[in-house]
């Protein structure tokens, strides 16, 4: 059985206040709970020992001349146990391509973390008919040859959803779930496909939550703005 996950990313938001809500988190048993705040905060939020930490980007590289950027094995240093690679944002504002996401998820596993790698479509895309299109080309090329279900995450994250308000249909959520666990299933065999957890991400609140968790192939979520608060983040642990 796959453990449901259910993860926060907070994005470039949150300064030492905002560890208060670490706390204040539930933390079930059959759950794991895990949150990707700024990089300047992961050290101190592993401290707290209260859920699980993760960094939101990783380099490639493990040191070197990277004005700006954190490495796999830094994130493990300060404490973190999983990173999030390709996420949307990083596509867009920073032009990552599926190999750099490849390389970076295999840095990730290198220093010991789950990689939680992000793949999903435009709007575009999806009006022209073009999402499993995406979706397979994104997986073959960000989901590097080695994904088990204890290193990788994969969270379908559809851009248009993402902090817009707008979720899919969830026949199209189950559409996608489903594509992704049988490409996986036929580049690794079942048993690995089986065991790598497939999260939804994109507007998932606490009043959306249960219906998406019931969805087909859902194991969990990333969320974004939800993530902040933890009275909006125990909703959604909740209906998990
Ligand atoms: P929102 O939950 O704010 O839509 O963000 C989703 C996301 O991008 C999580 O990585």
């Amino acid at each position: 059985m796959r453990r449901k996950l259910a993860a926060g990313n907070w994005k470039m938001n949150g300064t030492r206040p905002a560890l208060a809500e670490l706390s204040k988190l539930q933390t079930p048993e059959n759950i794991d709970v895990l949150i990707c705040p700024p990089a300047t905060l992961v050290a101190q939020a592993a401290e707290t020992q209260t859920v699980a930490i993760g960094g939101q980007d990783c380099h490639a590289a493990q040191s070197g001349a990277h004005t700006g950027d954190i490495s796999a094995d830094m994130l493990a240093d300060a404490g973190a146990s999983y990173v999030i690679t390709g996420h949307s944002e990083r596509r867009t504002d920073h032009g990552e391509s599926d190999s750099t996401i490849a390389a970076k998820s295999t840095a990730a596993w290198d220093s010991g973390l789950v990689a939680v790698i992000c793949i999903g479509e435009t709007l575009a895309e999806r009006e022209s008919g073009k999402t499993l299109e995406v979706i397979a080309t994104q997986l073959a090329g960000s989901v590097p040859d080695g994904a088990t279900g204890e290193n990788t995450v994969i969270a379908y994250e559809p851009v248009w959803a993402i902090g817009t308000g707008l979720v899919p249909e969830l026949v199209q959520i189950a559409e996608v779930h489903d594509f992704i666990r049988s490409e996986l299933t036929a580049r690794f065999g079942a048993d690995i496909a089986g065991a790598i957890r497939l999260l939804y991400g994109g507007s998932v609140k606490p009043s959306n939550a249960s219906e998406i968790f019931a969805t087909s192939n859902v194991d969990g979520a990333l969320v974004g703005g939800a993530s902040l608060k933890a009275d909006d983040f125990n909703g959604i642990i909740e209906a998990l």
